[in-house]
């Protein structure tokens, strides 16, 4: 089974992936703890945060937090994915190494944690995915380029254009879609109006050409209770998860 839930901040929110919260989803979701062997963070997964050496089997960090936070992870006993943010070291991330796995490639973290591609298809526990992924920060002015903010937050043409060849080669029918920020429908439901982001735009295209089950974002660190799940397609999570 499959647990996905929002933003982790590297380790600011790393208890969004704790067994205590996905046991409390588990709880309210009838579902098993045990049967949980894929976890998904929805962008700005913020690990590697810090540079660091990277090779053939992933980060290995010289921050003494990111030591911490990559056991931590390691020890969990499921497979952890995070799509891309715009709180992700994008410099480190270009350097992740590629490794095949859910019928397309991934980017290795270490040998439990990856990330997934934008604008890519995945097959998922038989279920069809397509990421995308990316944000304007709008804190970007505060920020230090290449130390806390990273130009790539936003899904370059090349990768768009991939994408959209992609939904109309292999077929524009999903099962989920996972981004980092959403629509502007999906946005709206929580009742924040559009920001000036040209990742929101794209979304906004990508979703008049496909046909889906739930599209599930982070970035706006607003969650969605359980009870909304069955009302809407778009569904915000943060600290919450949901289980598929
Ligand atoms: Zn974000
Ligand atoms: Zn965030």
């Amino acid at each position: 089974m499959i647990y996905i839930t929002g933003d982790t901040h590297n380790t600011i929110d790393m208890s969004n992936v704790s067994g205590k919260r996905i046991k409390f989803c588990c709880k309210k979701m009838q579902a098993d703890y045990k049967a949980i062997s894929t976890v998904i963070i929805l962008g700005d997964f913020g690990l590697p945060w810090y540079n660091c050496p990277i090779d053939e089997n992933g980060i290995h960090p010289t921050a003494p937090t990111e030591k911490y936070l990559l056991k931590w992870f390691k020890n969990k006993p499921f497979t952890i994915f995070a799509v891309m943010g715009n709180h992700d070291n994008y410099d480190m991330i270009e350097k992740l190494p590629e490794v095949e796995m859910l019928g397309n490639k991934v980017l290795k973290v270490c040998d439990n944690v990856f990330y997934l591609k934008r604008g890519e298809v995945y097959q998922i526990e038989g279920k069809r995915f397509l990421i995308l992924g990316g944000a304007m920060s709008d804190d970007k002015a505060y920020r230090i380029p290449h130390v806390s903010w990273w130009k790539q937050e936003e899904m370059n043409k090349t990768e768009k254009n991939r994408c959209i060849e992609k939904i109309k080669q292999d077929g524009s029918s999903f099962d989920y879609v996972l981004s980092h920020t959403g629509t502007t429908k999906g946005i709206a439901s929580f009742g924040t109006s559009e920001i000036n982001d040209s990742t929101v735009t794209f979304n906004n295209n990508i979703e008049s050409m496909i046909s889906y089950k739930k599209w599930f974002f982070g970035h706006w660190h607003t969650d969605w209770e359980f009870d909304n799940y069955e009302n809407s397609k778009f569904i915000p999570l943060y600290h919450a998860g949901i289980i598929l």
